[in-house]
């Protein structure tokens, strides 16, 4: 089949690919449809590795993804030929202890899609769990529905918020996860959402979702925090820049007792105030993917409570992946998400 391979850094091909994959009773087959291009894909791309896991041998890229069933496994009672389906691309052990304690996420034998030595999806068609394969509901698109995994995301840091009805959060970073993230807070019950960025055209986006901007460049985050809650502070911080100044004052606009949670990755170990969160009881939650949240992401979509299309800023065919890659590395600043379409 016609693949996106990652052959070396800096170096992508649109060719042939034989890949064995055999329809086990648990199993369906899926024909891709849409894909959407992650920072991670982005970073394998340019950089050929992320932390420990490196690109040795060629690659298919994409894990967020959308697409038909076109054939099923007898044991798969959940999803008929022809539905339109999204799915979750990592596939843990179901017999591992992280696993059996619901936190398959945080399996170490995980085999998720386009992190090496696991090929992705940007491929025609996949073989997938059927456990791990969610139908889409007939509102939601496959453009909208390759998006439901970095929404998966947002989800699951809103959950670790725990989110009480009208909280005040403040997300760190507009970039595809921070708006995500923003709107998981919004329909999770919070109040108000500030979001902060140093690209204008990404806070531009924010504002047409309800959500108060600030530009950190030219503003102060904590002067405007102050004013917005009478000096008490923001109920949660989601940390969602990966910057290591940011992570350094994340606790400053936090309200005493709030919640910090840790969703962006910081390329290389950064230092924490420590004293800082203490002298506010901070509890401090980290997130790694996700676990248990695709079905709400799709109530959520269904209901239109969540809206991701206006996240979409780019598209592209397949036979146009390469271009889409070499302008994923370096986007206009309004980009957020690009997709390619199968
Ligand atoms: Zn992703």
């Amino acid at each position: 089949m016609k693949a996106l391979v990652l052959e070396k850094v800096r170096q992508l091909t649109l060719r042939d690919i034989h890949i064995e994959e055999y329809l086990g009773p648990d199993d369906v087959r899926i024909k891709i449809h849409t894909v959407g291009i992650c920072g991670s894909d982005v970073h394998y791309y340019e950089h050929g590795a992320i932390g420990p896991f490196v690109v040795r041998e060629p690659m298919v890229l994409g894990h967020e993804a959308s697409g038909t069933v076109i054939e099923v496994g007898e044991g798969v009672k959940h999803l008929k030929v022809g539905d339109r389906v999204c799915m979750e691309p990592g596939i843990p052990n179901p017999n591992s202890r992280p696993t059996r304690l619901g936190m398959y996420n945080l399996d170490p034998a995980v085999r998720f899609w386009a992190t090496p030595p696991v090929h992705g999806c940007l491929r025609e068609t996949v073989v997938h769990p059927g456990m791990f394969v969610f139908k889409l509901p007939e509102n939601v698109g496959f453009d909208e529905g390759a998006l439901v995994e970095p929404l998966a995301v947002g989800l699951h840091a809103a959950r670790k918020a725990q989110i009480k009805p009208g909280d005040l959060a403040l997300v760190i970073g507009a970039g595809m996860i921070g708006l995500v993230t923003a709107m998981a807070a919004i329909a999770g019950g919070c109040g108000k959402v500030i979001i902060t960025d140093i690209v204008q055209e990404k806070l531009d986006l924010a504002s047409y979702f309800g959500m108060m901007s600030v530009n950190v460049t030219r503003e102060d985050l904590n002067e405007i925090v102050s004013k917005v809650t009478n000096g008490w502070g923001t109920d949660i911080v989601f940390e969602a820049s990966g910057s290591e100044d940011a992570v350094l004052k994340v606790f400053e606009p936090l309200c005493p007792g709030g919640r910090v949670v840790f969703i962006g990755m910081p390329t290389h170990p950064v230092p924490m105030d420590i004293v800082s969160a203490q002298v506010k009881e901070a509890r401090i939650e980290t997130i790694f993917r996700y676990a248990h949240v695709y079905p709400r992401a799709l109530l959520l979509m269904e209901s239109g409570r969540v809206n991701l299309k206006p996240l979409i800023t780019d598209r592209y065919r397949f036979e146009e992946s390469i271009e889409a890659f070499e302008y994923a590395a370096n986007p206009r600043p309004s980009s957020v998400k690009i997709v390619i379409e199968l």
